[in-house]
């Protein structure tokens, strides 16, 4: 097995060759823009952020103009990327680096990972991407290519295999050179040992790979023990006023969608018929087809029922977090992935 000196040594030659230098956080580098592609990049493709960073950077270039946006105006930008509390945590993070670090981003360990939405690995990565200091990163990618190259068994999310992972990868971090061997380490497990048909015959790391010599990448990592998701329904209404408006609904800050607006949802459509006859509205509700949505903890049916009213409804409410949007406003607002299919195909 290799150690330190010589794994890295063979990393970066390999990375000076065949790694990735034009992705666009790459360029004008600096701790902000390190942070916002590593928030992005967590259970995200690289090629599915560049898009969403590239309108990020351009609506807010720097810590001190996203600490002044407002909430909406973030999510908004997010919508589609899925993983809401990201946006919110990188916000919630730029208003305290303007109140506590004069709008720089720290580059210490600690500080980094007392800031919302950093964990130890995205904390390593800023201090290596951005300040050149030797930050340990654990990112999927890394674990996967760990767990192969020491032949480790058992789910990396464990926490005595993840114990385990950090410990070597803390070894294995050079001294020099941190940026590139952070990106370099990365882009191994991207490009080469992906997790369905690594490219072992390319890999600079053949030679030292236990799985590869046990026959058993295919089997490592071990795969999360599968459980089955319990399975919710609920009942949305789309209420369309005469002038074609949709009501829509803030949904609380903590949560699933947190923040985000979505359809005025209910336990079933009885309780919805009943809300309506409350508001003095008509219950002839139309139904639409059912959505399903999968969350990492549960399944969703989503039931939407369609109400066209003649006339304007003067019991329902509108106040901070009821609604009503016309059309050409919904993409100025954080809105669920399906709720915005839904509305998309129901204007
Ligand atoms: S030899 Fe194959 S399994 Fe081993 S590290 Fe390289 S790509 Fe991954």
């Amino acid at each position: 097995m290799l150690t330190q000196a010589p794994f890295a040594q063979q990393l970066l030659h390999w990375f000076d060759d065949h790694g990735r230098y034009h992705l666009p956080w790459q360029q004008s580098r600096n701790g902000y823009r390190v942070w916002v592609s590593e928030i992005m990049l967590q259970q995200t493709q690289v090629a599915t952020v560049i898009p969403y960073f590239e309108r990020f950077m351009q609506r807010f270039p720097s810590v001190e103009a996203l600490a002044q946006a407002e909430q909406d105006d973030v999510l908004s930008l997010w919508t589609g990327l899925g993983y809401y509390s990201r946006a919110r945590n990188l916000h919630a993070s730029a208003i305290s680096i303007c109140e506590q670090h004069q709008g720089q981003m720290p580059s210490d360990l600690g500080s980094l990972i007392a800031l919302k939405g950093i964990g130890r690995s995205t904390a390593g990565a800023i201090m290596s991407q951005a300040f050149d200091q030797p930050g340990v990163i654990l990112d999927g990618n890394v674990k996967r290519l760990l767990t192969r190259l020491h032949g480790i068994e058992g789910w990396p999310g464990l926490s005595h295999i993840e114990k385990q992972l950090w410990q070597l990868a803390t070894e294995l971090t050079p001294t020099q050179r941190n940026a590139d061997y952070s990106q370099a380490i990365m882009d191994l497990g991207a490009t080469v040992c992906k997790p369905k048909q690594p490219l072992c015959v390319t890999c600079p790391m053949q030679s030292t790979c236990q799985a590869l010599a046990n026959d058993t990448v295919a089997q490592i990592p071990t795969p999360k023990p599968k459980k089955v998701l319990p399975q919710k329904t609920v009942s949305v209404l789309l209420l369309k006023n005469p002038q074609g408006q949709i009501q829509l609904q803030q949904r609380p800050a903590k949560g699933i969608w947190g923040g985000l607006w979505s359809l005025p949802e209910y336990a079933h459509l009885t309780a919805l018929h009943a809300h309506l006859a409350l508001s003095g509205l008509p219950i002839n509700t139309q139904a639409l087809p059912t959505i399903k949505h999968v969350f990492s903890h549960y399944k969703l049916s989503i039931e939407p029922h369609l109400l066209q009213l003649k006339q304007q409804p003067t019991k329902v409410a509108e106040n901070d977090q009821n609604r009503w949007y016309d059309a050409a406003q919904l993409h100025t607002i954080g809105l669920a992935t399906p709720i915005k299919k839904l509305l998309e195909n129901n204007q």
